[in-house]
Parts: structure tokens; sequence; C-alpha cells
């Protein structure tokens, strides 16, 4: 079938229908078409913020970016940024909820709700969405764009590639085939990596742990150099380590280089008070054995644990911890360290670091710098944000910027 429209927005995620909406809501006899790979739009944004979508935060800080050139993230993100995302939710009648550490969710907490009010909004618009349409090739065309699919083939004045990256695999639409389309064109890819991503570690120190979670400051050094270090509930498992404080320090762990963490379970103290705290709590549990010291404390299998690190026998009394242990027990207490082997791949991680170069793209509209009226918007750009709404954030902020600057044009 050939489809002749306005705008053909390759891709309905996050950004695609974000941009897809405003573009249709200003344009309204313009015909406006979603080409979604997937039988359905909007699948990885149902498994967003653990079914419950963190859909923005509260402070959108410009330090949240990363890429080869993060502030090309700014302007958008200044312009639409978390003000923009809640008029758009609400337009759309979803109101959002603050949780903690700024996170916001839409009111019911479901990601699914978020995902039906979009898709909604789109069929009252009356804009086209062909499902299980992969665009295969995009080419250029006397009068705009070709884009060609199995069965279909479309002409337009405008074209958004809005195709996300690799993060979380075919199943959730991270094809990478928005890197081939842009790529044909002449741009260039900076090479895709997992971020907000697991990670695997030698085993032998916490094969007892699995499971458990404990609140800690978790940093990675890389060949010795601290590189990030964040705070909150860490999740032993049988490969590693996972948690919130896990996935944000996680961006680098490609790197073919020396890499461990550290890992401090009294992240309130400093080395001193942890010393402190340890010798203290010998004088208080006089008559007990090491295998209770840390009962009241951390979890019973992390402090046996530590004491086992600490070559200290669970048998041993308490009174009788030498200076070098209460030593050796605060080191591990505040400086617990892990060798990182890996990470948990692509199909695992929440966001792909790198991308399409924004070299070729002004950051203000996203239309590409060597073709006029062709975009690209959201994850398939060398942008990744923070765990905290910051990459959705990405999302809605780029398209809303390339929709509007479509929209003036087309004026
Ligand atoms: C498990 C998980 C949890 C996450 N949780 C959060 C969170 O709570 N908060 C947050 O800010 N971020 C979260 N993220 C990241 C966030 O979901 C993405 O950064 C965001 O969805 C990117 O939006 P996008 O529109 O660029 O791409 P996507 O949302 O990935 O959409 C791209 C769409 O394009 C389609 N497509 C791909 N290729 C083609 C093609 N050739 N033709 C047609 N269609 C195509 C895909 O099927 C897909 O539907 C999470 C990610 C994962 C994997």
């Amino acid at each position: 079938m050939n489809i002749n429209a306005h705008t053909v927005i390759i891709g309905g995620g996050a950004s695609g229908m974000c941009a897809a909406i405003l573009l249709k809501r200003s344009l309204r006899n313009e015909n406006i078409v979603i080409l979604e790979a997937l039988d359905r739009v909007g699948k990885k944004l149902i498994v967003t913020g653990n079914g419950r979508c963190n859909i923005t935060n509260a402070v959108i800080e410009p330090s949240r970016y990363h890429g080869n050139a993060p502030e090309f993230c700014h302007n958008a993100l200044l312009k639409y940024g978390r003000e923009f995302t809640e008029d758009f939710f609400n337009s759309i009648g979803v109101p959002l909820i603050e949780g903690d550490n700024g996170k916001l969710f839409p009111y019911s907490l479901q990601a699914s709700s978020v995902v039906d009010a979009l898709r909604l909004e789109i069929a009252a618009l009356g804009i086209n969405v062909l499902t299980d349409t992969s665009a295969q090739n995009l080419l250029i065309d006397k009068n705009g764009y070709k884009i060609i699919c199995a069965n279909n083939e479309l002409t337009c004045e405008n074209v958004i590639v809005a195709t996300g990256g690799l993060a979380g695999g075919n199943k959730l639409g991270s094809f990478g085939t928005g890197y081939k389309l842009l790529r044909e064109l002449g741009f260039s890819l900076v090479e895709a990596y997992p971020s907000l991503v697991q990670l695997k570690t030698d085993l032998a120190p916490i094969k007892a742990l699995n499971g458990i979670k404990q609140n800690a400051t978790v940093t990675l050094c890389i060949n010795g150099k601290r590189v990030r270090s964040e705070t909150g509930e860490l999740l032993f498992t049988k490969y590693g380590i996972s948690g919130p404080p896990v996935l944000q320090i996680s961006r680098q762990s490609y790197l073919k280089a020396e890499k461990i963490v550290k890992i401090n379970f009294m992240p309130e103290l400093n080395f001193n008070e942890v010393l402190n705290f340890v010798k203290e709590r010998k004088k208080l549990l006089v008559g007990r054995t090491a295998e209770t010291f840390f009962t009241g404390v951390f979890p019973k299998m992390l402090g046996l644990t530590i004491l086992k690190i600490c070559g200290i026998n669970i048998s041993e009394s308490v009174s009788e911890f030498t200076d070098k242990q209460c030593r050796a027990l605060a080191e591990q207490i505040y400086s617990f360290t892990l060798a990182v082997t890996g990470n948990n791949g692509m199909e695992n991680a929440q966001v792909t670091s790198g991308g399409i170069s924004t070299a070729l793209f002004n950051d203000g509209t996203m239309e590409s710098k060597r073709y006029k009226r062709l975009y690209a918007t959201g994850e398939v750009l060398d942008i990744d944000g923070d765990c905290g709404g910051f990459n959705l954030q990405w999302a809605w902020s780029s398209a809303a910027a390339a929709a509007f600057d479509i929209v003036g044009k087309s004026k």
C-alpha cells in the first residue's frame, strides 16, 4: 500500500507517541502516521518504573545526562522540562504524584494506564497508527522522504526517527534498526553499551548473601579511581549486585579496565566513627559470641559474611576481639570490596549509553543539520540519563522540540 503523509514517526514508543499527539493537535487536517514494529504501541512504557512508570523527576538537572556531548540535551530539557511534562500528562487525564527522590509517577501508579491514556488520545485525534510495521529503509525523496516497510511504502514531508535504543531487547522493540536507518543516510553511531544495569561481581565473598538487601553507599572505582558513588538499597543476587544505587553507577561497567565496587554498609558514618561503633559494641556485648555481634544491625548472613572475611570464628568471645580484629571489622563495614566482572547486558539494561551521534542535529529542534525536516528524538540519540525519570523526560522533551518545530514550519 502507498501512503502519503505530512509526517511519519518511526517508532510508537514514549517519544514517538508524544510527538504524534503534539503534532496532530496543531495540524488537525494533516495525515500524521506512527509506524510501530511491534503489535502494539508503548510496549516498553508498560514495564517502566517496575510497572509504575517513573514519568519524570521534580528536579531535571543537566548533570543527570550523559553522552559524548551531553550539553546537546540542555536546550530541549530547559524549554520542555518537568512543567511541560506535567501539563502534557494532565492534558491527557494523567495527573502526576511525587514519590521518593523527586520521582514523578502517574497518580494511578500504573504504567499501563499511561499507555492507555496516550492511546486514547491518539485515537481521539485520529492519528494513523500502523502496528506490526517496521521501517526497513529511509530514503530521500523528491518532496521529502520515502519509508519502505514490508507491506507499505510511505512518502512524507517530515520524518521523525523515534526508534529507541537497544536496552530491554527485542521484546520491548529495541531492535537497533533506527541506527541502521540513520547510518545509511551518513549519520555516525557512538558505540552502544548497556547502562542502568545490574553488575556481575566476584561471587566467592557473597555466596551466602543471595536475596539480601541492605542500605549502603556503593562506589565504582575504575583503575583505582573513584568514578561514582550512590546510596540506596543494595541487593545481593546470584550473579552479583543490583538495586537502585548499583544501576546508577553502572554506566561505565563495560570498560575494559580494572573495576571494583566498594560498599559502605553504614553510609552515615565516616571510618573513625565506624571503628568507634565496633569498639563500643565490643564493650556493650560482653558475654556474647561473635555470631551475634551484628544482631540488630545487619541481616544475619551479612554479619556472618563480614566475620568470615575478617577470619573471626563465630564461637569467639566478643570481649576477646583484638584491636586488629576491630579494625578489620570496621574496614569491612566501611569498604567491603568486590571485583566487577561485567554486567547483565542489554537485555536487562534500562537505557542505552551511546547511539546516533548528536553532532549532526540541531539541539533546539532535533532536526538534522544535513537533511531538512528529518528529526531524531529519544533514546536513538547518544544521550542517556540517570535512573529516576530522566530518560523518559528526555523522550518527552526531544519529542516536543521536534513536534513544535514541524508545527512552526507547517503553518
Ligand atoms: C525495564 C525498563 C524500565 C525503565 N524504567 C524507566 C523509568 O521508570 N523512567 C524512565 O525515565 N525511564 C525508564 N526506562 C527507559 C525509558 O523507557 C526509555 O529511555 C524510553 O522509553 C525511550 O523512549 P523512546 O521513545 O526513545 O524509545 P522506546 O520507548 O524504546 O520506543 C521505540 C519504539 O520504536 C519501535 N521501533 C523500533 N524500530 C522500529 C522500526 N524500524 N520501525 C517501526 N518501529 C520501530 C519500537 O518497537 C518501540 O516501540 C526504562 C527502560 C526499561 C527497559
